[in-house]
């Protein structure tokens, strides 16, 4: 409970400074710290694309984002930079901070658990047992984790983003999902990114996530 005070107290202060910094244009003014601003460069990335300029600022100040551009147009760096910016000190990271559903592709990084189908449930237990700041998960097995370990809790998720959530509802994970998001705290940010945005996913996201904002590049490169 306390906890919780204080993180939406520096959440507050955050939205803030970065209404103050926020401009559009070039990632220096985006108001990211010099240490992410060096990342992005090392990555390579001299511009941001245009989903993610129209993105990231709303994920900074922390309101729910349905984030919506074709295939190829940048959509993991939207909302993983500026969650790596909102990543509070290492020393800080004590429950499962980040969720992310993601289909098929794999990602890893450190302290992060990748929880995917098909894969042998007793390596997983291990990695969740260290308490992992990220969880990269298919919905279905990370349901079946949420049945079998004790003690695994979502509560503490501050952050979830689906992402490729056209294809998640393409191959009917929604109900799955709805009860996975049932599981999380009310106080989390949700992002919800896809390349297409079919009329049932407009309603699934805008039950499911807090008066997103609608970025939506439908021609747009
Ligand atoms: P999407 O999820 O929209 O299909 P990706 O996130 O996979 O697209 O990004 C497609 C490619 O563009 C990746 O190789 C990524 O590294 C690259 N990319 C992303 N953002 C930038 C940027 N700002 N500048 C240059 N390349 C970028
Ligand atoms: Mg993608």
């Amino acid at each position: 409970q306390e906890e919780e005070k204080a993180l939406s107290g520096r959440r507050l202060k955050r939205k803030k400074e970065m209404q103050k910094k926020m401009k559009t244009g070039t990632f220096d003014s985006m108001g990211f710290s010099v240490p992410v601003l060096k990342a992005i460069k090392r990555n390579g990335y001299r511009l941001p694309t245009p989903i993610q300029r129209k993105a990231m600022p709303h994920i900074l100040q922390g309101v729910d984002v349905i984030g919506m551009a074709r295939t190829g147009s940048g959509k993991t760096a939207a909302f993983v930079i500026p969650l790596i910016e909102s990543f509070p000190c290492p020393a800080c990271w004590a429950a499962v901070w980040i969720l992310m559903i993601v289909q098929i592709r794999r990602q890893a990084s450190p302290s992060s658990t990748v929880l995917v189908g098909g894969d042998a449930m007793e390596a997983q237990f291990a990695e969740l047992a260290l308490n992992p700041d990220i969880i990269v998960a298919t919905p279905g097995r990370l349901l079946h984790h949420l049945e079998e370990v004790t003690g695994l809790s979502l509560r503490a998720v501050e952050y979830a983003v689906l992402d490729e959530a056209d294809r998640l509802f393409e191959m009917g994970f929604m109900e799955q999902i709805r009860e996975i998001l049932s599981k999380m705290g009310e106080g989390r940010q949700t992002l919800l990114f896809s390349a297409t945005l079919p009329r049932s996913l407009a309603d699934f996201a805008s039950a499911g996530l807090n008066a997103p904002v609608l970025v939506r590049l439908d021609a747009e490169r």
